[in-house]
């Protein structure tokens, strides 16, 4: 069990308010506590004691509650995005559907989260506002969000309440919170891929905890990711069993199940050492990632196979079981990652043991609101090939840079 919103504790904390924490019910813990302060008062022991409080504390009921909730949002999604492929043509070029499953997606999980854990202040950093759907002409899209949210409700069965358009309203602007470095903070991407979900390709739904500014947990909900690993001529089949979610909490490890249910396995990225016989991810969408410099890097790595191109952080959950061993992701210049384009993913991968970092070498830093304060690009593989991509990384830049 792995234990961690003892970050949020500024040392030294007064014993006795531990147990007053939401969600602290570590009794082993509490009367180790106990008893280590009554045979020591020095302040270095039990900044100690807190210490090792900090690397054991568990987000088990927090993950349970991310898990559902994504998984429904899912389900939500997953049948708005089947009904806009059986459309036709002229409905396929009008963006409503994205925007029902979107809102419906962002509400499902707030309404979950805060039902699942009552006792806990809520904060939710996510990608949407109700502000557009507040505005003139917009009733029948909300009627729509409304019945797609209910519908994912009814189906779980597990509430008995029927949520208004207000109430659905409400449940999406809990996802107005700015997050940072203090605190608990859900971020969420209600459907990360939204192109790649109209095109009826790969997207996510993605949610993270961050407790003190570092990412905590993790659930990537993969509904058309297939089961068994994608690889370089990876292409969408119909046979396929579809439907993966990925998750991780911190010093636990990442698993992955299906969506409509199964036993878990715990994955791991994959061990190759020479990046010869590596494969990489990079965006489908060239718009978001500059195809050109991730083939420099691989060129200058040798890497033998094509590109394997996916939208959304389905490619963390990818790579978090091994299916390629690099993910390249160079923006355009002037565009500002958000955090919840990498929190949920980030974790999955560096539990199955992979390192994420920014084109520097750096660590991602989630601490400093809605967006990744980062020198340009985000690099993610195993540790054993991290040193020499970072290597061609640099280089490649730099012929970039020299060449313009
Ligand atoms: P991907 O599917 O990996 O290409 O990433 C999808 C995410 O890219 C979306 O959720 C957007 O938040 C983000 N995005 C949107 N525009 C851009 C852009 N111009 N450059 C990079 N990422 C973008
Ligand atoms: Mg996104």
């Amino acid at each position: 069990m792995s234990i961690n919103c003892f970050r949020s504790i500024t040392l030294p904390t007064p014993i006795h308010l531990l147990s007053s924490i939401p969600n602290f019910t570590h009794k082993p813990f509490l009367s180790f506590l106990n008893k280590t302060s009554s045979s020591s008062s020095s302040s270095s022991s039990s900044s100690f004691v807190l210490a090792r409080l900090v690397s054991s504390m568990s987000y088990d009921k927090e993950l349970a509650a991310a898990k559902k909730a994504a998984s429904l949002a899912a389900r939500l999604c997953q049948k708005v995005q089947s009904a806009l492929l059986q459309s036709d043509v002229q409905t396929k070029s009008d963006r409503s559907p994205v925007t029902v499953a979107d809102y419906g997606s962002q509400a499902l999980v707030s309404f979950v989260l805060e039902r699942e854990l009552q006792s806990e202040p809520f904060s939710l950093v996510a990608e949407e506002d109700s502000g557009d759907l507040r505005k003139d002409g917009t009733q029948e899209v909300l009627e729509r969000i409304t019945k797609a949210v209910n519908d994912a409700l009814a189906s779980d069965g597990s509430y008995s309440t029927t949520l208004s358009k207000e109430d659905v309203l409400r449940a999406i602007d809990n996802g107005k919170s700015e997050g940072g470095s203090h605190g608990r903070h859900w971020v969420l991407d209600p459907i990360d891929g939204t192109k790649g979900f109209l095109r009826g390709d790969q997207y996510a739904v993605a949610l993270a905890l961050l407790d003190e500014g570092k990412v905590v947990l993790g659930v990537l909900a993969c509904p058309n990711l297939p089961l068994a690993p994608i690889g370089v001529n990876y292409q969408h089949s119909a046979c396929d069993e579809v439907g993966c979610l990925f998750f991780a909490e911190v010093g636990s490890g990442t698993y992955m199940q299906l969506l409509s249910g199964s036993s878990p396995v715990k994955v791991q990225v994959s061990a190759i050492e020479n990046s010869e016989e590596a494969s990489f991810f990079e965006s489908y969408e060239k718009a978001h990632s500059m195809h050109d410099l991730s083939s420099s890097i691989a060129k200058k790595l040798g890497v033998k196979a094509a590109p394997v191109r996916i939208d959304s952080q389905a490619k963390y959950g990818a790579l978090s079981r091994g299916d390629g061993t690099i993910y390249l992701r160079f923006p355009h210049k002037g565009y500002r990652e958000k955090i919840w384009d990498h929190a949920a993913g980030s974790i999955v991968v560096t539990e199955a043991g992979g390192v994420v970092t920014d084109a520097a070498g750096n660590p991602l830093d989630f601490s400093k609101g809605k967006f990744l304060d980062l020198e340009v690009g985000i690099i993610v593989t195993n540790q054993k090939l991290m040193p020499s991509l970072l290597r061609a990384v640099r280089e490649s830049i730099e012929e970039k840079a020299s060449s313009l």
